[in-house]
């Protein structure tokens, strides 16, 4: 991998996990799941942008048959009593009776994950989990029941591999982390 920083808007980064060790978590996760999962034809469903390049890599090694979706999300502050409302896009398929992991880039402090998994399991699946390449525990703010972590990392923010900084880093190989 690069040994040298890098700028993206300004911002320095410097490396922090090549492509080998990111290929060595992502090859072992899938084995796991291919292990829990065999025989029973699950759904994956990814979540975008972030999540390409991984569900990329993992699905690659993901042995068996199994289906790909890939789904955004939208989140927006609901009326009075609501609270906060996901909307999923991009969830055609019918997946009522369906094991479904979810494939997401990275949780960080939860939301994302603490508000899509009630709105996956009002449609009535068998089953769902979270495949997450990235999980900081120290910033979690809600309960989420991850079965599947490629890499635990610090609390600091982290680029490529489908990662972002203002849409900028997600093409780069290797992981860097802000300085
Ligand atoms: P959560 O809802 O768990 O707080 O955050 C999930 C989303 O925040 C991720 O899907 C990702 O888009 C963004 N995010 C959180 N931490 C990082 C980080 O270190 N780098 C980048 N690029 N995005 C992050």
């Amino acid at each position: 991998m690069g040994h040298s920083h890098i700028t993206i808007h300004n911002k320095a980064f410097r490396p922090y996990l090549s492509a080998a060790q990111l290929d060595e978590a992502v090859t072992g996760l899938a084995a796991r799941l291919s292990a829990d999962y065999a025989g029973r034809q699950p759904l994956f469903v990814v979540v975008l942008t972030g999540g390409f390049m991984f569900a990329s890599d993992l699905l690659k090694h993901f042995t068996g048959l199994c289906e790909i979706v890939f789904i955004r999300v939208a989140s927006y502050e609901g009326t009075g009593s609501t609270g906060v409302v996901q909307e999923i896009l991009g969830l055609r398929e019918d997946v009522q009776g369906r094991h479904l992991i979810v494939i997401e880039d990275i949780v960080d402090t939860g939301t994302t994950m603490h508000h899509l998994l009630p709105t996956l399991l009002a449609k009535g699946p068998a089953s769902v989990e979270i495949a997450t390449l990235f999980f900081k525990p120290e910033s979690l703010k809600h309960e989420v029941d991850l079965r599947y972590v490629a890499m635990e990392i610090p609390n600091d923010f982290v680029v490529g591999y489908g990662l972002d900084y203002d849409g900028l880093g997600r093409n780069l190989p290797d992981v860097y982390v802000a300085v």
